[in-house]
């Protein structure tokens, strides 16, 4: 998710939809299902989505149709709503002045109780996005800041906003903080909003700092204006650090990087192995492999090669995808692992698929022991705030203890690092983040009915 604001009189030299488009492609494994960008010109707001990768959706002569001052970019994966070209952001409403563009990350709980404050028939999409973007349309000569001041404090759940009508660029936090957003300035002036710190540094912005859980900000000619609509209760996701964002990113002055090879040093401290060689599950393994083979004194090496434009795969929608997903994106080298003893370490065990394939392939490609260490506790809880766990049934750990687990995916050994230890080197007060997933204390109470990923696609 990514926001750009430049003064008018710059607009021509500082192309805001190029500028969006670097800072999604920064942040597209944050989704991979479609893309799309909003431009203003001052006077008109223009969109362009489709499905697939930013890359694809995006060419150099669309990127010259959509000129302005001002842009909004997503790139989504579906946690309400399907995979469709409608449920596809930014999502757009006009309004008695023109239009609104909203692009959202997280996932509200409360959706059928705010898409009941619209008319019958006015949703055209599925998603709690398009609800909300409904709603912050319904101004009055108040203006998106006006119904933002009367719509965020009733929304409940995970959502970092960035928002435009024709002249201003508004972004929004929950007030858990649940998902990243971060202020950035241009050198030659101009604002940026992004989930991430990394896609500042891409297009050359200096982060200026966090927009605040339970913080409006609006940004235009005279600046950037902040208020405040709730009373921030920080709930950062734990998960960001594990999995979601870039090793480049850092959240709430934390490093993620830094973060990952310090659980991979507790890591080997809370489950010591003797073996020949740590190797990474790429890439996401790989800080936490680096941190093990430091605190173990056992040699890092690679051992498993990744083709990187192969997706995330338990992140894209459908099993069918992600059983193939898992064969198309690494490959064992045979040479560097046959009759070695092997420590894999790998972010994290959702279903169970891609640790049984690796160390099938592992032991396929000649390894004597495969020990499989996870920089994440036991993911045994869905999410419900933007992270497409699916179902407890789902999840490996959802019903099996770590001996069924390590049993079910064939490894010699398997360890996951404690909650406490992980929480301890993300450096951020136990009660300031959300471990809802690990130990299943969900920090924003959800209701049973909030929790289906098509609840507003029921008789449609
Ligand atoms: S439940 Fe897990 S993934 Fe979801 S916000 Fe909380 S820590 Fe993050």
């Amino acid at each position: 998710m990514f926001g750009v604001w430049v003064p008018a009189d710059q607009a021509s030299r500082a192309e805001v939809s190029k500028l969006t488009y670097y800072g999604l492609y920064a942040l597209q494994h944050r989704g991979q299902e479609s893309a799309g960008i909003a431009v203003s010109d001052g006077s008109r707001i223009v969109v362009f989505k489709d499905m697939g990768l930013v890359a694809q959706v995006f060419d150099e002569s669309v990127l010259n149709t959509l000129r302005g001052h001002i842009a909004v970019g997503h790139c989504r994966y579906s946690t309400t709503g399907s995979p469709t070209w409608e449920n596809a952001q930014p999502t757009f409403r006009s309004t008695d002045e023109g239009g609104l563009a909203l692009v959202h990350n997280g996932n509200l709980i409360n959706t059928p109780e705010l898409a009941g404050r619209l008319e019958p028939g006015v949703l055209t999409a599925t998603t709690d996005t398009e609800v909300l973007t409904a709603l912050l349309a319904l101004h009055g000569e108040g203006g998106p800041t006006a119904a933002a001041r009367e719509i965020l404090p009733d929304t409940r759940g995970a959502y970092s906003l960035v928002f435009m009508d024709e002249g201003t660029l508004y972004a929004a936090r929950d007030p858990e903080g649940v998902r990243p957003l971060v202020l950035g300035a241009l050198e030659a002036g101009g604002w940026v909003v992004a989930s991430e710190t990394a896609a500042l540094d891409i297009v050359g912005a200096r982060l200026v700092r966090e927009i605040e859980p339970g913080e409006l900000v609006a940004i235009d000619g005279a600046g950037v204006r902040s208020e405040r609509f709730a009373k921030a209760r920080p709930k950062g996701c734990l998960f960001e650090y594990v999995y979601l964002a870039r090793p480049d990113t850092t959240i709430a002055g934390r490093s993620v990087q830094a973060t990952r090879v310090e659980v991979g040093r507790r890591l080997a401290r809370e489950h010591p192995v003797e073996a020949d060689m740590v190797i990474p599950t790429p890439e996401s393994g790989t800080p936490a492999a680096i941190g093990y083979a430091e605190a173990s004194g056992i040699p890092y090496g690679q051992g498993l090669v990744k083709n990187s434009y192969v997706g995330r795969t338990f992140i894209q929608p459908s099993q069918t995808i992600r059983k193939l997903g898992i064969r198309l994106k690494l490959n064992p080298l045979r040479e560097a692992i046959e009759g070695k003893r092997l420590v894999v370490v790998d972010d994290s065990i959702v279903r169970g698929n891609t640790q049984r394939a690796i160390v099938a392939m592992l032991r396929d490609a000649g390894a004597a022991e495969v020990h499989v260490r996870i920089s994440s506790p036991p993911v045994s809880w869905p999410c419900f705030y933007g992270i497409d766990f699916a179902t407890r049934a789902e999840l490996i750990a959802g019903d099996l203890s770590v001996e069924e687990i390590r049993d079910s995916i064939g490894a010699d050994s398997l360890g996951y690092i404690s909650l406490d230890q992980l929480i301890s080197a993300s450096q951020i007060a136990k009660d300031n983040l959300c471990r809802a997933c690990f130990d299943g204390v969900y920090p924003i109470p959800v209701e049973q009915d909030a929790r289906g990923k098509h609840l507003l696609e029921v008789g449609r």
